[in-house]
């Protein structure tokens, strides 16, 4: 994409924050923008140890692990696997322009 940027604006979230651009070039205005992040549930699982510190997985014996995967014999089992939160990029969208449907569009504000 090329063009000049008319407009840029970020939110100020900690992870994959939401953010509008506004870019025109020669013929055609170009709107991009990314949705807030959002913030879901889930458990932590015991991965692999090349998955430690990945969202959602733990590891046998990191600040994580309950051993619910039962890997460490010395421990008990628990009941469930402890609980974790992971945040997801919104999705991104681009819309695309004319001259005359911007000018159109500027004149509703
Ligand atoms: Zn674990």
């Amino acid at each position: 994409m090329s063009g000049e940027t008319r407009a840029a604006y970020t939110k100020h979230d900690p992870l994959y924050p939401g953010f509008i651009n506004v870019t025109e070039d020669e013929s055609s205005i170009t709107i991009t923008m990314r949705g807030d992040p959002k913030v879901v549930s889930g458990s932590f699982l015991c991965g692999f140890a090349h998955e430690r510190g990945l969202p959602g997985r733990c590891t046998p014996g990191d600040p994580n692990c309950n051993n619910y995967c039962n890997h460490d014999d010395n421990q008990p089992m628990p009941d469930s696997p402890a609980p974790s939160s992971q945040t997801i990029c919104g999705d991104t969208v681009q819309l695309t322009l004319t001259k005359l449907e911007w000018l159109a569009l500027k004149g509703k504000f």
